[in-house]
């Protein structure tokens, strides 16, 4: 039988790879790539979500992350190396709901309240031009400031600041010496170390075979910042943020997917 809209959900494709751009880097992890983006960053790497996806029921997708998941440590194993070591036993893998941008769809939200409901833990990547405020709080919510060159910097919903939790991330992608001296000052105005973690996110030049058409233009008078000067900045400015490159795109192909 076929499920009814209302429990569905258009997905681009669902893989089990390395968490790449988080404090939680490094670690396995199931990505739930979702169709559609309201936005059109100029570095965006991801356009072929913009329209491509099958429309999959939420059981259809947490059988399948179940599926993904099953090689890893076992309920039961993990119970008792919670009860031995509790920092260790965070479930693995992890889960990310991504995109495009996950909270155009609204059953987003059951989604993830039912992936934490199965003991995962769960993260969720949203461009932050979306309101974070009715996303479960068990959600771990990795939510970008769009700086100036993503040509996108005026759909920033503000008001998501005053909504982060310590669990949280905050995400600057970073292109340009303009983009740094913005992201510098808006930490600084808005005091948001005290907030998350804030993450600086060295923007890897797109492939010409990467650039969709509908991309935005980096504003005029943008001038581009090696991953090299970024991380020096950082340093010499004593900047209280977490470096960090897109993993994936070191260790496979730069336009490899499902990785
Ligand atoms: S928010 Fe920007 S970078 Fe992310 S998917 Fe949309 S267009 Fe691409």
């Amino acid at each position: 039988m076929l499920a009814p809209m209302s429990d569905t959900l258009v997905v681009n494709e669902i893989y089990l790879s390395l968490q790449g751009e988080s404090t939680f880097a490094g670690l396995p992890c199931i990505f739930i790539r979702l169709t559609a983006c309201d936005l059109r960053c100029s570095y965006c790497d991801t356009a072929y979500a913009f329209t491509a996806g099958t429309r999959r029921s939420l059981a259809e997708i947490r059988r399948e992350v179940r599926r993904l998941a099953r090689p890893f440590a076992p309920p039961a194993a993990r119970r008792a190396l919670r009860a031995r070591r509790p920092a260790a036993a965070e479930r693995l893998p992890l889960v990310e709901l991504t995109g495009g941008e996950p909270l155009l769809q609204k059953n987003s939200l059951p989604l993830l309240r039912a992936l934490c409901d199965d003991h995962f833990t769960v993260l969720l990547e949203t461009n932050g031009a979306r309101d974070i405020s009715p996303v479960d709080p068990r959600v771990r919510r990795i939510v970008d400031l769009k700086c100036p060159s993503s040509g996108e910097a005026a759909r920033n919903r503000w008001e998501n600041l005053a909504c982060l939790r310590p669990t949280d991330q905050l995400k600057f992608v970073i292109a340009s010496r303009q983009d740094y001296q913005w992201a510098k000052a808006c930490i600084a105005r808005r005091q948001l170390a005290a907030r998350c973690p804030l993450l600086f996110s060295w923007a890897q030049p797109l492939a010409p075979a990467q650039r969709h058409p509908a991309l935005k233009p980096v504003p005029p008078g943008h001038t581009p910042l090696s991953r090299r000067e970024l991380a020096e900045a950082i340093i010499a400015d004593a900047l209280p943020v977490r470096f960090q490159i897109q993993l994936h795109k070191v260790i496979w192909a730069p336009a490899a997917r499902g990785v």
